[in-house]
């Protein structure tokens, strides 16, 4: 099946609340551009200088999530490219977002990254520290927390990856009943290839989907 096929049957099934983001680690300007043009609105990125590639190229007829583990030192070129970063899980990362946001005179939307597993190999906040990490953010003016995301152990059986969604979720919602400063809970974002009809059931509201758009990856 075509980039455009795969994108038309996502698009055709997932409920319309539903935002899909086409994680695009590895593949090409010209693949990128392939799935803009059947319908993709948004595009997430791991790798900056990947991003920035791809921009030049598809320009800005979708918009440009940032997915992976930002470095302090790509802060400045992230914040120019992209329109939400959703891996903000340390407190010198916000501070460097901010503080680069500030430069430019920017706002920008951020997801708390919510290490659900509990894994010590993943980025993230653990879902107990989430809500006094969250509250740490209200501070900078220069970035807007709109949500959750998460990753979740992967396991090959998207049942198993059910209850940190459900974790996740709750965490969610905990939050938006707290109506912090500059804190708002829009977003959930959660759900890959193999899990993301299990995220939809489980609350997500945005799904990152790779390889069921784009194919297999040859490398990462
Ligand atoms: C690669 C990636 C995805 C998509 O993974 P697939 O299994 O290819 O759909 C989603 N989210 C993040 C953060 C990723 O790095």
């Amino acid at each position: 099946m075509s980039i455009k096929e795969n994108v038309n049957q996502i698009l055709k099934e997932l409920p319309s609340y539903v935002q899909l983001v086409g994680a695009a680690k590895t593949r090409t300007p010209q693949e990128i551009q392939e799935a803009a043009r059947a319908g993709i609105k948004i595009i997430g990125e791991n790798y900056v200088q990947e991003a920035e590639e791809a921009l030049q190229v598809v320009g800005h007829r979708v918009k440009w999530h940032f997915i992976g583990h930002l470095q302090r030192n790509k802060a400045k070129k992230a914040v120019r490219i992209f329109d939400v970063i959703e891996t903000v899980d340390s407190l010198k990362i916000a501070k460097e977002i901010n503080k680069q946001c500030a430069r430019i005179g920017k706002v920008m939307p951020v997801l708390i990254e919510i290490n659900s597993g509990r894994e010590e190999q993943k980025y993230g906040i653990y879902p107990e520290d989430t809500e006094e990490f969250a509250s740490s953010l209200g501070k900078f003016n220069n970035i807007h927390v709109h949500g959750l995301m998460t990753m979740g152990p992967f396991t090959g059986n998207p049942e198993n990856a059910r209850p940190y969604f459900q974790e996740t979720k709750k965490i969610f919602d905990k939050l938006n009943s707290k109506n912090l400063p500059r804190i708002e809970m829009k977003i959930l974002s959660m759900g890959m290839t193999n899990s993301y009809k299990v995220a939809v059931q489980e609350g997500a509201n945005m799904v990152r989907i790779g390889t069921k758009i784009f194919g297999i990856r040859e490398y990462e």
